[in-house]
């Protein structure tokens, strides 16, 4: 079974997403278990605060590394070989490759920041600075979700049919998946691509690779 683990201030984000459609089946099913952390459960003091204003005066609060760290070592102790990532928007990119990367590993803990963001020293404390896109969320457990969510699908057994998420955009470097149609054959004037009717697979399958290459390089232009 593969182990995720979130360090976070609301595991309650998480409630929804999980237990719901795939990810819901595959924790279920013992394929995955995922276990939150409460970050504010290692704070000391009256007040338990996890955060504080940052040294050198601006706006807003920091993650304080003494919390943060302890939850990060108690993630290690539970599981010793987790990879312990931090979701930053000045982290790495989070891509297909990634998500295949990390479901290799037998634990992945995701780091949720909340406020202006961490202390910076934590950083020495964990293993990847992970982004989801150059933007700003205001915390780390969208992001986190997101990940969870990649990753859970491309687990062993998960997907009813094992070939969609092989056949799914990014699998392979550049690749991007071909359009699709169902019924009805006829959508508000708009009609099925006759070769789809046409039952001849090998022209079905050329036809595939030719839409997925004009999608390949409208997506380059877009970029
Ligand atoms: N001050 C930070 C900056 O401008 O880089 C943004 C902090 S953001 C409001 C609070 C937290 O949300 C971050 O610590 C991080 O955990 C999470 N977060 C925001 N955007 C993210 C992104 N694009 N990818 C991953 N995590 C993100």
């Amino acid at each position: 079974m593969f182990h995720a683990q979130v360090l976070t201030l609301f595991p309650e984000f998480f409630d929804s997403p999980l237990n719901c459609s795939i990810p819901k089946r595959a924790i279920a099913d013992g394929a995955v278990a995922v276990d939150c952390i409460q970050i504010r459960d290692f704070a000391t003091g009256k007040h338990k605060n996890v955060d504080d204003s940052p040294y050198g005066g601006g706006p807003g609060m920091l993650m304080k590394a003494e919390p943060v760290v302890a939850a990060i070592r108690e993630a290690r102790k539970r599981q010793p070989n987790t990879h312990v990532v931090m979701l930053t928007p000045t982290g790495n990119k989070f891509t297909q490759a990634k998500a295949l990367k990390y479901i290799e590993k037998d634990s992945i803990t995701l780091l949720c920041g909340r406020y202006e963001g961490f202390d910076e020293r934590i950083v020495d404390y964990v293993d990847e600075e992970l982004s989801l896109g150059d933007y700003v969320l205001s915390g780390g457990e969208p992001a986190a979700m997101c990940v969870l969510d990649a990753m859970i699908r491309l687990l062993p057994d998960v997907l009813g049919s094992p070939e969609s998420a092989v056949l799914d955009s990014f699998t392979e470097d550049g690749m991007l998946d071909w359009p699709h149609y169902t019924r009805p054959e006829v959508f508000e004037g708009k009609v099925v691509p006759p070769v789809l009717l046409s039952g001849n697979h090998a022209k079905i399958e050329a036809w595939r690779k030719e839409q997925a290459k004009l999608r390949i390089k409208k997506h380059k232009v877009n970029k």
